[in-house]
């Protein structure tokens, strides 16, 4: 199927596209990487009359760490740069871990995270991945900038806390107070499927105690799950087989799945169970080795 008839607008300035979205009066779309927008628009899902690429704004596209472990990631910052990006690898092992899963190369080469937060897909793997980390999403229109916690971006299935004339200027990954550690697992069907369940674990320690951390659950829900009773068990104490095994069982708990083609609801809580004892564990073992 054919999109249907839209106008295209390719702004310089992030000045110009807010200009060009508040003109469009809640009928125009940003176009990041198109990975989702443009399959969604093929199917009529989505039918925007008019089309903001935000491609040609310079500046957008960075990834860095501050001195205090901050992580800025610019709304052009494609899925494949957080994949081979070394920062990832030696600052954020739980970004590390998500970001070769998410679908495939080709998807990877063009989409970017912060288009992914904006889709607000249940099955898509960096809402949960931000969630566990505390990030947040800074957000930009006509009244200058503003904050908003990845964990309340989310306001359901495909929809975003954004206002209609407000870009996703860069999401944000706050500075770790202890040692971060952490992981992500994913089920997939096939290699470059969507999450039949995926579970993201990121904690922060110090003197061998959790003094942060976050569990964020993909495609368990209507929506991303943030699973905070879980998380919340693990601060304050060191990981042990007992608090492991617990948080699990709150995290599948939290845990709202539907059985469908990709399995039993049964079957996918089973799923965020067990790949939460698996990344604690590991977390354990990385601990252990570095004492
Ligand atoms: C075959 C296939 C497999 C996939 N598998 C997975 C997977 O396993 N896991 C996964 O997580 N994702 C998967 N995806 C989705 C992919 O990750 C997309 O890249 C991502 O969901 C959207 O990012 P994008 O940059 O392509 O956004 P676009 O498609 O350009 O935009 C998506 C939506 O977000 C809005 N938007 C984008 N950027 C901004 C911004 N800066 N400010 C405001 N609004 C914005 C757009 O207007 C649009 O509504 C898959 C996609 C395909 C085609």
């Amino acid at each position: 199927m054919y999109p249907t008839r839209f106008n295209y607008e390719s702004p310089k300035s992030i000045a110009e596209a807010i200009a060009l979205l508040h003109q469009g009066g809640g009928e125009a779309k940003i176009l990041a990487g198109g990975q989702s927008l443009v399959p969604m628009m093929r199917l009529r899902f989505a039918a925007p009359e008019m089309i903001v690429d935000i491609n040609n704004i310079p500046g957008l596209d960075y990834l860095t760490v501050d001195a205090d472990g901050t992580i800025h990631i610019g709304a052009l910052c494609r899925h494949s740069d957080l994949e081979k990006s070394s920062l990832l690898m030696a600052h954020q092992p739980t970004m590390a871990a998500a970001a070769p899963v998410i679908a495939d190369p080709i998807v990877r080469n063009r989409g970017t995270l912060v288009g992914s937060l904006c889709h607000a897909d249940p099955q898509g793997d960096w809402s949960s991945v931000m969630m566990a980390l505390g990030g947040i999403v800074v957000a930009q229109g006509p009244n200058g900038r503003r904050s908003i916690p990845a964990a309340d971006f989310v306001k359901g299935p495909f929809q975003n806390m954004l206002a209609f004339d407000e870009i996703a200027i860069e999401a944000i990954v706050p500075a770790p107070k202890g040692i971060p550690n952490g992981g992500y697992l994913k089920l997939e069907r096939r290699v470059g499927d969507f999450a039949t369940a995926g579970v993201a674990v990121a904690v922060e320690s110090s003197q061998g105690l959790i003094i942060r951390a976050g569990i964020g659950l993909t495609g368990v829900g209507g929506s991303t799950i943030n699973a905070t009773a879980a998380a919340q068990s693990l601060v304050g104490a060191p990981l042990t087989a007992g608090s492991i095994a617990h948080a699990a069982d709150l995290a599948a708990q939290a845990a709202q799945p539907r059985s469908d083609h990709r399995g039993s609801a049964s079957y996918k809580r089973q799923i965020v169970k067990t790949f939460v004892v698996r990344i604690l564990s590991g977390v354990v073992e990385s601990m252990e080795r570095a004492a």
